[in-house]
């Protein structure tokens, strides 16, 4: 038994990667590509699937499943900007502690020389 040919080359002349879809209507199938398509044009518009067609349960839940990936890393993002955040506060009430501990030390030393 061989397995899957993953040097099949494009109109290009050079090795079509094997890419991966992230839409609803193929969630996760894999396809040869041009190797020269750089998100735009499809410089020799070769295109083959890797992967057969998922059947329909399968679709419905590659769909769910991305949703929910799509999902979280919307909120993971909410969750780092939040951290961005909170990292700053944290520095700054570090450098208010440190001010604040080094006034606290002048006043003692102040009121130390004032009682003899
Ligand atoms: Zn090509």
């Amino acid at each position: 038994m061989s397995g899957p040919d993953l040097k099949m080359r494009c109109g290009c002349g050079l090795r079509a990667p094997l890419k991966t879809l992230w839409i609803d209507t193929n969630p996760q199938r894999r396809f040869f590509g041009c190797a020269s398509y750089d998100g735009k044009s499809n410089a020799c518009g070769f295109f083959a699937w890797f992967d057969p067609p998922t059947c329909p349960r399968g679709m419905e839940v590659g769909r769910d499943l991305m949703k929910k990936v799509r999902d979280l890393e919307s909120e993971n993002k909410v969750l780092k900007q939040s951290m961005t955040s909170l990292k700053r506060s944290m520095t700054s009430l570090k450098v208010m502690l440190g001010v604040s501990w080094a006034v606290v030390v002048v006043m003692g030393a102040l009121l130390m020389r004032a009682a003899k």
